[in-house]
């Protein structure tokens, strides 16, 4: 062992050694449909008077570390109720973490599985034990009896609920998440990213349940590079985890732009309008091919299992076409044979289809 490798294992935390990196390949020269981002720019007028905007940020100063105006306009563009208070974060990714860094040593993290893998890598970074309760194997629903149940066994500090369910894309039974606020010994944290896309959710009930926390974000909505995510809460719970939020984690630039772009909720709906029938198409599209499996989703995206191919060589084979989707294959287990593709601009969709179905005929 040399010496750097030996320092690496004395000083660093067995978890932090252990861990792999999320990895995030290189789309460069891809369409890029593996990421649930929007992939519409904005129309040139809109685009001129953002930069009109940006005209008065003053990168010079720290950023407004209460960020006032943002968090109003945020509360208002998602009907957040009214005695509701909101922790910001660069990304609900980093909501996530301070969620968990505040929880005692040795608190169990819990979530149905397959689901947003952040939640374990975050629970494991930080030495905490997560426990993950398995989704129906049919049509990956709440098993709420095991979940019930895995809850009364592990008494999890923190149960997260990404709702809807990614990779899946579909919405858990509402009386059934009901069912687990009800029960839950610690907080729930309903994770809803994708909600432009859903047509349910729980943020009116913020409140209503004293364990009761709706993350949102504005990555899917179409400023996934803006990095803005955001958590509604009791006023109690907001205030400790605010503390341990670093002072200035929403920069200059984001505030802005932030601020600038909820005021355009035209621009958006529309956009969204679009992604939502053309992921009706797609899934259409993808239903008529005898050897895939295209699941129902209330998301940007589609997971599809593949019943007669190999998902590692069709995914490898869309890459080789210029088509970068998300292998799920390699988390193996309910995921096995699995691939997810965001829904695109209606020519990326048909670029995909083309190079899918040619991709099945390869490799059959
Ligand atoms: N929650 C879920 C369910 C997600 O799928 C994602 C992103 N893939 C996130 C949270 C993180 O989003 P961001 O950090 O961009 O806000």
């Amino acid at each position: 062992m040399s010496r750097a490798d030996s320092r690496l294992e004395v000083l660093l935390r067995p978890e932090v050694r252990a861990l792999a990196a999320y990895h995030v390949p290189d789309a460069r020269g891809y369409i890029k449909l593996d990421a649930m981002e929007n992939p519409y720019a904005w129309p040139e007028e809109t685009t001129r008077l953002w930069l009109e905007r940006l005209r008065g940020a003053e990168p010079n100063r720290y950023p407004d570390p209460a960020c006032g105006n943002l968090k109003r306009a945020l509360k208002a563009a998602n009907g957040v109720p009214g005695d509701a208070e909101l922790l910001l974060g660069n990304g609900s990714d980093e909501i996530i973490q301070i969620l968990l860094m505040a929880l005692k040593p040795g608190s169990v993290v819990m979530a149905p599985v397959p689901t947003f893998v952040m939640y374990r890598q975050l629970a494991v970074s930080l030495a905490l034990p997560f426990v993950g309760v398995p989704l129906r194997a049919g049509d990956f629903a709440l098993d709420i009896g095991a979940f019930l149940a895995a809850m009364a066994e592990h008494r999890p500090a923190i149960v997260f609920l990404a709702y809807p369910n990614n990779p899946t894309g579909n919405l858990f039974d509402a009386a059934d998440v009901a069912r687990i606020l009800d029960a839950a010994p610690g907080l729930v944290v309903l994770d809803e990213a994708y909600a432009p896309y859903a047509d349910a959710g729980f943020m009116d009930r913020v409140g209503q349940y004293d364990n009761l926390l709706v993350m949102r974000t504005l990555s899917k909505l179409g400023l996934a590079g803006l990095r803005l995510g955001f958590l509604a809460g009791p006023p109690d719970w907001i205030r400790e985890l605010d503390k341990l939020r670093l002072p200035y984690n929403i920069n200059v630039l984001t505030q802005l732009s932030a601020e600038f772009a909820l005021e355009q909720q035209a621009v958006f709906a529309a956009q969204v309008a679009a992604i939502r029938e053309d992921r009706a198409r797609l899934a259409a599209a993808l239903a008529e091919i005898a050897a895939v499996r295209v699941y129902d989703s209330q998301a940007n995206f589609l997971l599809l299992r593949l019943l007669r191919h190999d998902a590692d060589r069709v995914f490898e084979a869309l890459k080789a076409a210029g088509v970068l989707i998300k292998n799920l294959h390699p988390a193996g287990g309910a995921l096995s044979q699995c691939l997810r593709v965001t829904v695109g601009k209606p020519e990326e969709n048909q670029r995909f289809l083309t190079a899918f179905r040619q991709a099945l005929a390869e490799t059959a």
